[in-house]
């Protein structure tokens, strides 16, 4: 069995998880199944590494962020198979996960600091601004995209000076507890502890007295509970949460030369990503070509399991998150006309079809909601600022995108929009160095770029009195 990291040590625990392959619904294999005491020796060995850790040298701890990040490249291949075990999707998306995305931001955090400013200085005083580390932070991630995102928690949290506990997603805790065991002799006993475990090991995590900070990405609804419960110890959070993101259309854009990119961006990873296309509105002069366009792209599109060479497209990743999606095909059906995909294949699996629904509106379920799986609604506009006012009228705000051929033009567009990033031309474009702001619903507490290193540091203003000169 894969072992958690608790205190430098690899723990079977006391109960089993059972792992759930997406493309049989058969159980595959078992993990730990982190229990109180589990969560309370991983806490205490954060605890007890925090000072060491704390005093080292930012480029002591990039050293071993480095190191991390080596390792997970000397196993890509173990990781990126068991990646594909655990969530049914390509290979190509694993290695894109695994080698882009995580060893990506291990090595952008590695050796980045917070350097004190000088506020201000006078003949009377000097004031300087620090960033201090916090203590133990609590990680705790979602299952659509788990190594990447535990690696966005873990890099910045480490870079900063503080230890972590990950707790792992209930149905993908496979790569990442993995990750565990290839890290085990790299880096000091309990600077990173990673638990496998349900809702309930999370939940302790988020009350823990010696915990200082929650960094959570997973869905609105139980970010409202983490806030919650993180409230009687005024822990800190980072919230990184659900999505309905925009892309518009404008009345210039080349329908041929972009429909593929607008297809990819709504249908990666099968629409399970936090920030893809998930309404996408067309001016009218161009929303029969669109639609044409996008539902001739998932027609032809071949879903599969992700160990099948051929598969472009994996399943939905696990049972619960199946039936939310059909539940949202039966309301596509409802809402507007299907145009490409929409009938659920019979046998075992959680497979859904690209599906593609046109002549739906603001209002339908479909449209105001995040399905998070391989569904794309199709709204037609006819006015600029009525599509900006129905984009930004969303209780979530995460991402958006506007597309056109005058470039300048619809970088004015995107400026419009409320949500934390905008791009034009493109969507969903992460980058280490970028900060990944959420707002409204979406979230809070930026990750990603310097900014990103900031939520896991206490700001701390050192004000010295001078001398009053005698006489
Ligand atoms: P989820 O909220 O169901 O679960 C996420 C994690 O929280 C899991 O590890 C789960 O065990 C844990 N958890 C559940 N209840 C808890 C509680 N009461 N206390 C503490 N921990 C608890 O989310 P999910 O279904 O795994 O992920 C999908 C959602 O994540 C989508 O809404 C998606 O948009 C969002 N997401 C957001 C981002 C972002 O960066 N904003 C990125 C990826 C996914």
């Amino acid at each position: 069995m894969v072992r958690m990291l608790i205190g430098g040590e690899l723990v079977e625990g006391t109960r089993g998880l059972d792992v759930v392959d997406p493309c049989t619904g058969g159980i595959f294999t078992q993990v730990p199944d982190a229990d109180a005491a589990d969560v309370e020796r991983a806490v205490a060995a954060a605890k007890a590494a925090y000072p060491a850790w704390r005093d080292l040298t930012p480029a002591a701890r990039g050293e071993i962020l480095r190191a991390m990040a080596a390792k997970v490249t000397e196993n890509a291949e173990e990781l990126c198979a068991l990646l594909v075990q655990e969530t049914g999707r390509p290979m190509g998306l694993a290695q894109f996960e695994v080698l882009h995305l995580a060893v990506g931001y291990l090595n952008y955090y590695a050796g980045l600091e917070a350097l004190p400013e000088l506020i201000v200085e006078d003949d009377t005083r000097r004031v300087e601004l620090h960033r201090k580390a916090l203590g133990v932070v609590g990680a705790i991630v979602p299952w659509n995209a788990p190594v990447f995102i535990a690696a966005n928690k873990i890099a910045p949290a480490l870079a900063a000076g503080n230890t972590i506990v990950v707790k792992t997603a209930p149905t993908t805790p496979l790569t990442t507890l993995r990750l565990g065991e290839l890290w085990a002799d790299i880096v000091p006993a309990g600077v990173v502890n990673i638990l496998s475990g349900g809702n309930d090991a999370g939940a302790l995590l988020v009350a823990h007295e010696d915990v200082a900070k929650i960094t959570f990405t997973g869905s609105t609804e139980t970010g409202r509970k983490i806030m919650a419960s993180a409230a009687p110890t005024l822990k800190r959070v980072t919230l990184e949460l659900g999505g309905n993101d925009a892309a518009i259309i404008l009345p210039d854009a080349d329908v041929a030369a972009i429909a593929p990119a607008i297809f990819a961006f709504a249908f990666f990873n099968s629409g399970q990503v936090c920030a893809v296309i998930k309404r996408l509105y067309v001016h009218d002069s161009l929303y029969d070509a669109m639609c044409d366009a996008i539902a001739g792209l998932a027609s032809s599109a071949t879903v599969a399991p992700g160990s099948d060479a051929a598969a472009e497209f994996g399943p939905v990743q696990n049972k619960a998150q199946y039936e939310k999606v059909l539940h949202y095909l039966g309301e596509a059906r409802a809402a507007g006309q299907i145009v490409a995909g929409g009938d659920v294949p019979e046998g075992a699996g959680y497979f859904v079809p690209l599906t593609v629904v046109r002549d739906v509106s603001d209002g339908a379920a479909i449209v105001d909601e995040e399905p998070f799986g391989p569904i794309l609604p199709i709204i037609r506009y006819s006015d600029v600022d009525d599509v900006v006012a129905r984009a930004n009228a969303s209780p979530f705000a995460l991402g958006g995108s506007v597309w056109g051929s005058d470039t300048a033009a619809a970088t004015k567009v995107a400026a419009r929009l409320e949500s934390g990033s905008v791009w034009v031309n493109q969507h969903c474009a992460l980058d280490p160095q970028v900060p990944f702001p959420a707002n409204k619903q979406s979230g809070f507490g930026v990750e990603g770029g310097v900014e990103g290193l900031y939520p896991y540091l206490a700001l701390q203003t050192i004000n010295v009195a001078k001398p009053v000169a005698a006489g």
